[in-house]
């Protein structure tokens, strides 16, 4: 089905195409005829499934076909996410939809200076992307004028509850025009969020994209058994494997997150990291240069992670295996966006068992394990050894082109081909050297 066929006008269609993008995906074909008749929408859909798009095209539609009613330039739509990482996303997508139209966007977020982001305001923008603190910092100095609001977006509103945002996005909504148009976006629809959209939204339609929880149907998924003290060098070892060319490694913890890059860095391995204990501008250049290809592995924590886009992602590794399943979903939502594939590794140590039960159960289905071939984890028990001499065992990237990705998992999924049922392990142990899938680049 084409855009056009959605209502929306050819002039975002158009972009749309020029975006790469050939037909709407389910959240798009859904959602968007519902916002362009105005109705409140509470999307529930998991990263990647194009839901930025579900909201921000029939929103440009509005604003291009619909003089605002006072005709001056005031802000009309407004987008609340909970990172910067995330709003900077946002805009982008909305800049590269809205290229063909006369609207004014910008960003607010915390993490960089505030003028220009007032000047913006000041001089009126008709979308404004914001996370909740700043926003209510500029509110408070007096800067922000929601008289003239037409659309209000609460994106990854699960996630803003889960940063402790419900005040600040309470005070956001209760300073809008009560005649607006209001959507949620949330990748799960727990007690909490029904609460919230009961609060912020009228008669809201429900537009649900997939089962809850989840992930991608394009990330296949594998575990690997290991100890604390083993993990950096498994990393190592799996990114012998030139087809890891675009790793996303999640840490727990921001230090952890540093330790891990410098031990990849003095392997000869190009990493960057993503914390917040980063300048906004360190993030920004880190993201760039994965983005880019120059940086082959990007350290991260989940709340600096929240939400990245970066095409071609290979591989998501859980270097430390997320205690919460929500967070599982997101971080391996960070490849197989959209029709994109890739696959999502997870190391797993005594301590984690209990968490990837609890997962399993989550997603209704058993992870693969899988052994590293060539790779003896009994080698560094209680004592990590010291890591600057170690080396993967294979030349970090091929001269040769990759081969085609085939078009099954099937050396790698569970023996029966089939999903296991709920709480099963599916535990399948590919006693080889890990095959990775390969995947056609994305990347230009
Ligand atoms: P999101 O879930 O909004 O973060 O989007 C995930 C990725 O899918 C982004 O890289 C988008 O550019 C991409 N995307 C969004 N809509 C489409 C579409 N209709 N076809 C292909 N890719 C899309």
């Amino acid at each position: 089905m084409p855009f056009e066929a959605l209502g929306l006008d050819p002039k975002i269609a158009k972009a749309v195409r020029e975006a790469g993008y050939t037909e709407p995906t389910p959240i798009q074909t859904k959602a968007i005829p519902l916002v362009l008749r105005g109705s409140d929408v509470i999307g529930i859909a998991q990263t990647g499934t194009g839901k930025t798009a579900a909201f921000v095209l029939p929103i440009l539609q509005r604003l291009s076909t619909k003089g605002s009613a006072t005709n001056r330039r005031c802000m009309r739509a407004l987008v609340i996410a909970p990172t910067r990482e995330l709003v900077v996303q946002i805009e982008e997508n909305a800049r590269k939809y809205a290229r063909h139209l006369h609207l004014r966007i910008a960003t607010v977020y915390g993490g960089v200076g505030e003028r220009p982001q007032i000047q913006a305001l000041r001089a009126g923008t008709e979308i404004v992307i914001a996370t909740p603190g700043r926003l209510i910092d500029l509110m408070d100095q007096g800067h922000v004028d929601f008289s003239g609001l037409e659309v209000a977006v609460l994106d990854e509103a699960d996630r803003m509850l889960d940063m402790g945002f419900l005040p600040a996005m309470r005070r956001i909504v209760k300073a809008l025009p009560k005649q607006r148009q209001t959507m949620m976006f949330s990748a799960t629809l727990s007690k909490e969020i029904e609460t919230l959209t009961n609060e912020f939204l009228v008669n809201a339609e429900i537009v649900q994209v997939g089962r809850r929880a989840n992930p991608a149907e394009t990330v296949a998924q594998f575990v690997y058994e290991t100890t604390k003290e083993a993990k950096l060098p498994l990393l190592l070892h799996l990114l012998g494997d030139a087809n890891l060319d675009s790793v996303l490694v999640f840490s727990r913890t921001k230090h952890g997150a540093d330790k891990i890059a410098r031990k990849l860095a003095s392997s000869g391995i190009n990493t960057a990291t993503l914390h917040s204990n980063r300048s906004q501008s360190q993030r920004i250049a880190a993201l760039k240069a994965f983005k880019a290809g120059t940086v082959r592995v990007l350290v991260a924590t989940d709340i600096a992670a929240r939400g990245i886009d970066v095409e071609g992602i290979s591989h998501v590794v859980n270097f430390d295996f997320p205690p919460q399943p929500e967070d599982y979903v997101h971080r391996i939502g960070r490849t197989g966006r959209a029709k994109a594939i890739g696959d999502a590794i997870s190391f797993v140590t005594p301590d984690d068992r209990a968490n990837l039960r609890d997962l399993e159960q989550f997603i209704s289905r058993g992870i693969p394990r899988k052994v590293a071939e060539g790779f003896d984890a009994s080698a560094y028990k209680a004592v990590a050894p010291t890591m600057t001499s170690w080396r993967p065992s294979r030349p970090a990237r091929p001269a040769a082109p990759r081969p085609q990705r085939p078009n099954t998992y099937a050396s790698s999924r569970p023996a029966s081909g089939s999903r296991p049922p709920a709480g099963g392990n599916g535990r399948t142990a590919v006693n080889s050297r890990p095959q990775f899938s390969d995947r056609t680049r994305r990347r230009p």
